[in-house]
């Protein structure tokens, strides 16, 4: 029996033996495609070459050195990296070991960059319905997923939050997409307003929103919009781009589609694609320079910040990325695998829509298509989905209560950059029948 505490209790789990490429392979030898990268961290597949030699080159020279003691050469020109291949406005990186740290991070950084200002006031932060920005409590309370809050709300901080940009379900019949994204995108003005123009810290989003609702991206402009309130109002703007950053949309930052770039932004998961757990916060100069006049250090911190191994294996991963152009890989391959969905689910009775960007793709599952009803939540149909790919030597990552934390089911596709033609192809088969197995028991099982 194990003594581990899963993440589920009564789960049997296979047990994870290897990888190679997009596979993984059980201690049965059974293989799995890799079609989710996990939960959208393994961007380069499984025991990529370089990046285990980069590891094994930085453990026999350094494993470890306390940041309150060193600097490293490998953090440095990580972060260097990092700054140069961002836009104009990201200039520094703050390194922590994941995308709760990131976010944790961002938030208390957000709030010390006003106390330095001289605008202590400010304490509020905005965020949206249906989202996810981590499990500690500052990144939970930020969240907005009712499931993933409710029994833990007695301990969160104060947050608020206003609608997310989730045209399926959000748009009336006569707006157009850009009327919708105006719409929602007020709504953070309004909240602005009603809180105290000079009591709000930050809005945070993830800029395509990845687990809670599956791969939902904003609509053209709404994000300028964001921009311009947060502007108006010297209000900050986080995005969470943990899931959706790194190149999993076909650009390294997600938000460069939208023509904006954010005061802070998180990232993690496709950042060491897995080979380590590292996270970042990169921010603009503002931010940096007020600490710098200021106090002269941000009150935070972590024993594994900045971790040599962890920067080490970030380093190959994006050297691995840019050596071998993955980018370009993954918008093709994102093109494909989208066009490959809609070819096989176009008239499918249960897909309502099919959404996404780059190498990240979403499916959202309805009882009904026609009036997009959800099916039953105590069906677990998402469960179903995952039991039946996972039999078929498939790997996704279904959710359920996409349309409020409870009702509403979807899959998430993000599988590594490295993929070709013909593994998009037998992803999209097994992933049809995975579903027409998982729909056919489900529905079988409530009658
Ligand atoms: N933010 C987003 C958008 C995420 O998807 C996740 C994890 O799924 C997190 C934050 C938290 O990251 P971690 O699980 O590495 O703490």
């Amino acid at each position: 029996m194990t003594k581990n505490l899963h993440r589920s209790i009564h789960a049997d789990l296979p047990v994870a033996v290897g990888g190679r490429g997009i596979e993984l392979f059980d201690a049965d030898g059974k293989a799995y495609i890799d079609a989710s990268g996990g939960a959208a961290v393994s961007c380069l597949g499984h025991g990529h070459p370089e990046v285990l030699a980069a590891l094994h080159a930085q453990l026999d020279k350094l494993a470890y050195a306390h940041t309150g003691f060193f600097t490293t050469e490998v953090a440095e020109r990580l972060a260097d990296r990092l700054v140069t291949a961002s836009p104009d406005g990201i200039d520094y990186v703050y390194l922590v070991s994941g995308g709760s740290e990131a976010m944790e991070a961002a938030l208390k950084m957000a709030r010390q960059y006003f106390v330095e200002k001289g605008e202590d006031r400010r304490r509020h932060v905005i965020a949206r319905r249906q989202s996810y920005h981590g499990n500690t409590l500052g990144a939970l309370a930020a969240g907005g997923n009712q499931s993933r809050r409710a029994q833990f709300r007695p301990l969160l901080i104060e947050t608020h939050h206003i609608a997310p940009c989730y045209a399926y379900r959000g748009r009336l019949p006569a707006e157009s997409e850009h009327q919708y994204g105006e719409r929602v995108a007020n709504e953070l003005e309004t909240k602005i307003l009603e809180l105290g123009p000079d009591e709000v810290i930050a809005f945070v989003a993830e800029t395509v929103v990845g687990a809670t609702a599956g791969a939902v991206p904003p609509v053209d402009d709404y994000f300028k919009k964001i921009r311009e309130i947060c502007d108006r109002y010297g209000v900050l703007l986080i995005l969470d781009e943990v899931m959706c950053g790194m190149g999993r949309t076909g650009t390294l930052h997600a938000f460069e589609q939208d023509g904006i770039v954010p005061d802070m932004v998180a990232i993690a998961k496709g950042l060491g694609g897995g080979y380590q757990p590292i996270g970042a916060v990169l921010f603009g100069r503002h931010i940096y320079e007020a600490f710098a006049s200021g106090s002269g250090f941000f009150q935070h911190g972590h024993t594994y910040m900045g971790h040599p191994m962890a920067a080490a294996a970030a380093l190959a991963v994006q050297d691995a990325i840019r050596e071998h152009r993955l980018l370009d890989n993954a918008v093709k391959m994102g093109e494909l695998l989208n066009r490959r969905l809609r070819e096989r689910f176009y008239d499918h009775h249960h897909i309502g829509d099919i959404r996404g960007r780059g190498l990240f793709r979403g499916l959202e599952i309805v009882a009904e298509r026609s009036d997009k009803s959800p099916f039953d939540p105590a069906l677990k149909l998402h469960a179903a989905v995952k039991r039946e790919a996972m039999a078929r030597g498939l790997m996704v990552y279904p959710m359920g209560g996409t349309m409020d934390g409870v009702r509403g089911d979807h899959i998430l596709l993000a599988p590594p950059f490295i993929i070709n033609a013909g593994q998009v192809d037998t992803i999209v088969e097994r992933l049809s029948d995975a579903l027409d197995g998982a729909v056919a028991s489900s529905v079988a099982r409530s009658r």
